[in-house]
This record gives structure tokens, sequence and C-alpha cells, in this order.
């Protein structure tokens, strides 16, 4: 039934296509995947490849076509759209490009909002839990500004905060860095490094950034929907390595 009982992400020949005027277009071919708990997996490929497609599957934001999409022992391909956001809600927490902060809540209500809607914690403790997550993603002190007056990066971290709020065991990451500078995106990195070492998060992020590859324990990459490659990464534990044309002027 279950071929890797310990995947926390597995698709069985999951595809999607969409209706056009001609030929259905197929975003993603039949995709069979697992991936395990603790892994840090960067999708990679060019534009239009399918990478924001298998994670919006993986997210509950699109269904399959055809085939199976399991998360965290839940089977998304049998949810209906109100079932779908309900276990959105606490399954996975999701990274946008822009951040997607509601612009009328300070940092603190943004990253307490999934709170509300889920009511794991009693209301009296949403906000303390917020703090902590905040605290955690090293913007504790901005708990009280509405996004516009936060950065770029303080905004991607409340936004990282707001994915955790009800600790879900996967995180997802559509091109997390994309709008950040290169300090701000590779701070964002080694916060999904130490989020994923520490607490045994499930990261996985679509990116076009050389660092992801250093931090990502597996990269998988997508050429016109489908997995051309599929390799581990050193992962966050490595240490650095010398270029291959460094190590050859040196031989
Ligand atoms: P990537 O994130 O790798 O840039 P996407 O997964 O967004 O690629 O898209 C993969 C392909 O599917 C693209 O050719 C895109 O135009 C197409 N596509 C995505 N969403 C839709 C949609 N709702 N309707 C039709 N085609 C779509
Ligand atoms: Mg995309």
């Amino acid at each position: 039934m279950n071929d890797h009982p310990t995947a926390t992400i597995r698709l069985q020949q999951a595809s999607k296509t969409y209706p056009s005027l001609g030929e259905p277009f197929t975003a993603l071919h039949p995709l069979t995947l697992a991936i395990t708990k603790g892994e840090f997996v960067a999708v990679v490929g060019a534009s239009g490849s399918g990478k924001s497609t298998l994670l919006n599957l993986l997210a509950g934001i699109d269904r399959p076509s055809a085939g199976e999409v399991w998360v965290g022992g839940q089977a998304l391909h049998r949810l209906n759209e109100a079932q779908l956001s309900a276990w959105r809600g606490r399954g996975v927490g999701i990274v946008f490009q822009f951040f997607q902060l509601l612009p009328g809540l300070t940092a603190a209500e943004n990253v307490m909002l999934p709170m509300d809607f889920c009511r794991q914690w009693p209301a009296a403790e949403r906000r303390d839990r917020a703090l902590a997550l905040l605290a955690r993603l090293g913007v504790a002190d901005q708990a009280d500004k509405f996004p516009a007056a936060l950065s770029g990066g303080q905004q991607q971290r409340v936004a990282v905060a707001r994915a955790l709020a009800n600790s879900p065991a996967v995180l997802l990451a559509d091109e997390p860095t994309g709008n950040l500078d290169s300090h701000n995106a590779s701070a964002l990195l080694d916060i999904f490094a130490a989020l994923v070492r520490d607490e045994g998060l499930t990261v996985v992020m679509v990116t076009h950034e050389r660092a992801a590859l250093r931090q990502a324990t597996r990269r998988i990459t997508l050429l016109d929907g489908r997995v051309i490659a599929d390799e581990p990464q050193a992962g966050p534990h490595a240490e650095p390595r010398p270029h291959h044309h460094e190590a050859l002027a040196h031989a």
C-alpha cells in the first residue's frame, strides 16, 4: 500500500493537465516521488518547467488531474476544495516570493491569523506564540509594525513565522528568495537549514538561488513537466568545497 512508510510526501503517478483550445496541455507528466521527514529539497528548472505546478499539488492549492498526492499521511487527491483548504491550514506552511502579508495587520497579527483559523492554540496563548516565532526568525522587535514599515527581508521572516504558526510538518516555499538581496537570501536559507536540522522540518523549495543548492540535501530538476534529475546534495552540514576549476588549477 505505502511503499515508503517514512515518507512525509509521496506522489504516485501524479500529473497535472490543463484544458486548452487544442490538445490539453500537460504541465506535469505522471510523477512518482517520495520525500522523507527532514529532507531539504530544492526544486530547480527553467521558467515554465512545472515547478510551481508541483509545489501547488503538495500544498493542496491545486488537485492532480490523475494519480495520488500524499502529504503527512493525508490523501490530498481524495479531498474536496473545502477539505483541502481546512487541511492546508495546519498540514503545510507556505512561503511565497512576494511575502503576501496582510497590509492591515501588524507582523504579530499576521502570524496569529492562521492560529485564529485553526484554533489549535487557545486564544490567550496565540500572541505569545506569535512573538516566540518572530523571535525564532530574528524579528521580535518588528512585532507591532505593519508590513509596509518592514524591509523585504524582514517581511519574508514574518511570512516564514506565519507559515510555521500551526506547527506544520512540511514547509513549502516558491522562490522565497526571489525578491531578496543576496544577504537576506542567504540568511533565509540558513534559517530553513536550521529548521530542518534542529526541528526535523521537511522543506521543499523552488529556487534559482545558487546558494540554496549548498543548503539543500536533495535537488530535483524539472524540464517540460518531467523530472530529469534527482540528486543528493551535500546539505547544511557540509564543509565548503573548492570549485572544480580551482581544484584543477592547484593540482
Ligand atoms: P514554473 O513554476 O516552473 O515556471 P509552472 O508550474 O508555473 O512553471 O507552469 C508550467 C507550465 O504550465 C507553463 O507552461 C504554464 O504556462 C502552464 N500553466 C500553469 N498554470 C496554468 C493554468 N492555470 N492554465 C494553463 N496552463 C498553465
Ligand atoms: Mg513558478
